[in-house]
């Protein structure tokens, strides 16, 4: 393709996307089709010859955008806010136009540098100290794989340097909660922390908040017993019912036995650019790592996860093949991110963030964070003002979980009701919802926060609820 077809192509498919977001709202959120259709409408084999760049806008157009589930739609209120915002768009399209590639400083110095700006400015904007240093990974998942290494090397003064894990005589142990996101379990498998040595800590019945005590406790116990506890991950917004374990404590019962903590705010890390918020996160500062994901609520493609640690030249020496780590932030060395995670060559992803902040702003991203937690709030008590309805779990910001209880159901019957309305409203493409397990019963989460979900879709989402357990 030449620059001249690239050119043409191209304003043809930003007029595309242009389009397809400004008439999301009148198409369904949940696509009404089987697994394997997707399939049967593509060719079995690839094409023997080049075709029109129009002709795969038209595939695009009828069998690839009909078959998403549409996150950007203001009825989409399933898992969490997965929010593209067209600005961030316009940094990806920038960032593969440039074609950098990223293995070091000098493969491309702007894209190391660019990255190291923008990823202070969500610093001081999130209201972390100087002591943070970040980088962008591409999911919270690798952030808290690459937390949980950090924190192994660091319980075993550096073990890989020498006889790895199955060295070691002393098992180590993961500290966190059953709300806790399933990437934390995966994490701390991949990290070497087999399955008998995860403990999952005692949650607080109403918040499911971690137990301090209960932690302390196990901590205490596995010392006893000759275990190493290795690294605590506390939940700051769970994605279940938005638990906030409270890390304050946790920190201090981890500083007694130099245990690491990671911070998991991935889906609520956003509202600490909301200082009214800030009190949620008390005591983050003293965490080891924390990582939270732009591309969630604050509104950043996919995918942008920011990770902060306090002791960038530990995880340099763990995450770094060559001597690098010598030279690493002393003496005004360049940054090499490679040594900051599991991937050689990066992407510019800070592009997104850059061209977010600066069309965007910053003012109107946290007008519409305090948009969605009103809305939340707002919803929240059109439920308990109703007859029948209960909200399950307390509204910390933009998540409500709900139940429908007509009078005398219960256990199986009331779990075969949940799931019978929710799927309805689901399948009708008319709006989304998560059912998700609370204390071994189903109750569905009403996620709040796409860019374009206002006041109205709610009131509608009301009258779709009201109708569907009738129904
Ligand atoms: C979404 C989420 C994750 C996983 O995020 P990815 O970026 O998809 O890996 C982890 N923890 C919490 C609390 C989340 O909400």
């Amino acid at each position: 393709m030449t620059p001249e077809e690239f050119r043409h192509a191209g304003h043809e498919l930003i007029d595309w996307i242009a389009d397809h977001r400004a008439s999301v709202e009148g198409r369904r959120v949940r696509p009404d089709l089987e697994p394997g259709d997707v399939i049967s409408a593509l060719p079995d084999a690839p094409p023997d010859a080049p075709e029109p760049a129009a002709a795969v806008l038209a595939d695009l157009e009828t069998v690839v955008a009909p078959a998403v589930l549409e996150v950007q739609h203001p009825m989409h209120f399933g898992w969490f806010p997965s929010n593209a915002s067209l600005s961030s768009i316009l940094g990806d399209i920038a960032a593969s136009g440039l074609g950098s590639l990223g293995i070091s400083w000098e493969s491309s110095p702007a894209l190391t540098e660019v990255e190291e700006v923008v990823v202070d400015w969500l610093r001081q904007l999130t209201g972390l100290s100087p002591e943070w240093k970040g980088v962008i990974q591409d999911t919270a998942s690798t952030a808290c794989l690459v937390a949980l290494l950090a924190a192994r090397e660091r319980a075993t003064d550096h073990a890989q340097a020498s006889g790895g894990l199955v060295g070691e005589s002393e098992p180590l142990c993961v500290y966190t909660t059953e709300e806790a996101h399933s990437s934390v379990r995966k994490a701390a498998l991949l990290a070497g922390v087999g399955a008998d040595h995860i403990r999952l800590v005692e949650m607080d019945p109403e918040t499911r908040d971690m137990q301090p005590g209960d932690l302390a406790r196990l901590i205490a116990d596995d010392v006893a017993a000759g275990h190493r506890p290795m690294a605590i991950v506390a939940s700051l917004g769970s994605t279940g019912t938005t638990a906030f374990d409270p890390i304050a404590e946790i920190v201090d019962i981890a500083d007694q036995h130099g245990v690491w903590v990671h911070a998991d705010a991935a889906m609520a890390g956003a509202a600490m650019v909301l200082p009214e918020m800030r009190p949620l996160f008390a005591g983050i500062e003293r965490a080891d790592s924390v990582s939270w994901n732009p591309h969630k609520w604050f509104g950043t493609i996919l995918d942008c996860s920011l990770m902060y640690v306090r002791d960038p030249d530990h995880l340099i020496r763990v995450m770094s093949t060559n001597p690098s780590y010598l030279r690493s932030t002393a003496g005004g060395e360049a940054t090499q991110y490679r040594d900051w995670g599991v991937p050689l060559g990066r992407r510019f992803r800070s592009l997104k963030l850059w061209y977010q902040l600066r069309i965007d702003g910053i003012d109107a991203i946290q007008a519409r964070l305090r948009r969605d937690l009103d809305n939340a709030a707002w919803l929240a008590d059109q439920f308990e003002a109703k007859s029948g309805w209960e909200v399950v779990a307390p509204v910390r910001l933009q998540t409500v979980c709900v139940r429908h209880r007509p009078a005398g159901l219960e256990g199986d019957e009331l779990d075969a009701h949940t799931l019978a309305w929710v799927r309805a409203i689901n399948t009708s493409g008319a709006a989304f919802m998560s059912p998700s397990m609370l204390d071994g019963h189903w109750m569905v989460r009403i996620s709040i926060g796409v860019e374009s979900t206002e006041r109205a879709h709610l009131e509608r989402l009301v009258e779709l609820l009201d109708a569907a357990v009738v129904a």
